[in-house]
C-alpha cells in the first residue's frame, strides 16, 4: 500500500505536519496550524482564520475588517 501523503501540509509556524484529513485550524494566508501554534495566534471572530498576535488591528482579520 502506498503511504498517503496528500492529506499532510506544513505548519505555518514550525516544521510539524498537520493532517488536513481532519478539521485544523488555518491562517489567513491559507496555511495550516498544528496544536502546538494554535495558541500563539489569534481567531478571527467574523471568518474563523487565525492569524498573529499584532499582524491586526482589532478582533478581525484584515479581510473582514473593511
Ligand atoms: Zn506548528
Ligand atoms: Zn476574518
Amino acid at each position: 500500500m502506498a503511504q498517503n501523503t496528500d492529506h499532510f501540509e506544513k505548519c505555518e509556524n514550525c516544521t510539524n505536519r498537520v493532517s488536513t484529513y481532519n478539521y485544523n485550524p488555518q491562517t489567513i494566508r491559507g496555511n495550516y496550524l498544528c496544536k502546538s501554534c494554535v495558541s500563539s495566534y489569534e481567531v478571527c471572530a467574523r471568518c474563523g482564520l487565525h492569524y498573529k498576535f499584532g499582524e491586526t488591528n482589532g478582533a478581525y482579520c484584515q479581510e473582514c475588517d473593511d
